[in-house]
């Protein structure tokens, strides 16, 4: 379905994937097994320009529109989601709001590394008493004079013992979402340690992290946009983070349904092949449907962020249905595998335990459907 693709972006697709097919492709289920991937990678894909997405030319970013970026996460999901989370996190959570919030000094320290995978950034919003309501976060940044002092816990954080530069949300006021700022933390000053959380159920391959702040010592020039605006800052790094998510899912119903019809068309039984049973067809057939409904509903949401249009509600409507579906069509590629999709000789149940914290992180699929109500009624369900 490439209803409207340009050959420049046909082109990027049919390069990202071969290099994905020989870099990552190969590797992935070992890196699942080690619970780490090889993080040499990581340069390999900055030189490919997968940091550089939609990053300005003069930020050393390869420039770039939305449904290009959208297919380079489609293309790390298929491939691997614990890749497509490095790279989403670093470039797409961090990278793009110190374009859009952060200072001419700010943009010029981090963001030409960023863009070529030289420096990985982690996002630290989630703490352990707060999730979903992050607007209540406890780790406080006070004001020293000319510095801040940060102490606090944040937890589950991508990429946190990898990186080497973390956004921190932080309190610097009253209670609640305008009470919070945020900063951007190099992770070697003193007091900024990490535990890494292991055991997880899928995206094995990725650094999940704890992260301690004790007596953290930034100057205010780390301070990314004003007092009171973290939260803010946050919600909008979320907002394209989600489309992020939703095309990274994408990729994954797309690696379920080109492995299921491999699959399905050799197999035999009773004589003959899996793809000539009628209750086989009607799994495949959602999963295309699916894997269509999905790519359209990201790609809508890229083109409003294209035009510079509000693209907010179509976004988490992207990330809630692409997430949900994508677990669906890994749950019946499986079904479709029999016993084989249970071992990890197939990538169906990789796919499967990646896709299901989709649905969790960057706002769970409950918080989705409230702001989708909240937009459709007016009425928030938040307190
Ligand atoms: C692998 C992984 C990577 C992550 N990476 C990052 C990262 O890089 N940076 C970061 O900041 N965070 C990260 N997170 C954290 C993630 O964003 C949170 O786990 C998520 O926001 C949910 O928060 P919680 O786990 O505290 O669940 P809770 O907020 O406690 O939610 C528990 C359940 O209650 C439901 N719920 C909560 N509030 C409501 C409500 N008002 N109405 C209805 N239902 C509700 C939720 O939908 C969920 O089903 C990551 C998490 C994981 C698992």
């Amino acid at each position: 379905m490439d209803l409207t693709l340009t050959e420049a972006q046909l082109e990027f697709r049919s390069y990202a994937r071969q290099f994905l097919d020989k870099e990552v492709v190969s590797q992935r289920a070992a890196w699942d097994r080690a619970e780490s991937v090889d993080i040499s990678i990581v340069p390999k894909l900055g030189e490919i320009g997968f940091f550089g997405l939609t990053i300005p030319e003069e930020y050393g970013g390869l420039g770039g529109d939305y449904i290009t970026y959208c297919i380079g996460m489609e293309e790390l999901g298929r491939a691997d989601s614990a890749v497509r989370g490095i790279v989403s996190v670093s470039m797409g959570l961090v990278g793009k709001v110190i374009l859009s919030h952060g200072t001419e000094e700010q943009k010029m320290r981090w963001l030409p590394r960023i863009a070529d995978g030289s420096v990985l950034a982690c996002f630290g919003l989630t703490e352990p008493d707060t999730g979903s309501d992050a607007g209540n976060l406890k780790t406080r940044a006070s004001r020293e004079g000319d510095e801040y002092v940060l102490n606090g816990q944040k937890m589950f954080i991508t990429n946190a013992t990898w990186a080497d530069v973390c956004l921190v949300f932080a309190r610097t006021g009253g209670p609640g979402p305008k009470g919070v700022s945020a900063f951007l933390v190099p992770t070697a000053t003193p007091g900024f340690e990490t535990r890494e959380i292991k055991g997880k159920l899928g995206l094995r391959g990725q650094a999940t992290g704890e992260i301690y702040l004790t007596d953290v010592r930034v100057p205010a020039s780390a301070r990314l946009g004003e007092e009171g605006q973290g939260f803010a800052i946050a919600m909008h790094s979320l907002d394209k983070g989600r489309v992020s998510v939703g095309a990274g899912c994408v990729g994954i119903i797309s690696g379920c349904l080109d492995t299921v019809v491999d699959y399905a068309t050799q197999r035999q039984q009773f004589g003959r092949p899996l793809a000539s049973f009628q209750l086989i067809q009607d799994m495949i057939a959602d999963i295309s449907v699916e894997l269509d409904a999905a790519r359209l509903l990201v790609w809508r949401a890229a083109d409003l962020i294209e035009r510079g249009e509000p693209f907010g509600t179509a976004a988490s409507k992207a990330k809630y249905f692409a997430s949900e579906a994508a677990v669906r069509a890994a749950n019946s590629a499986i079904q479709i595998f029999g016993g084989y999709g249970y071992i990890d000789e197939y990538p169906v149940q990789k796919y499967l335990r990646d896709a299901r914290v989709m649905t969790l992180y960057e706002g769970t699929s409950q918080i989705q459907k409230l702001l989708i109500g909240r937009a459709e009624t007016g009425v928030s369900a938040f307190l």
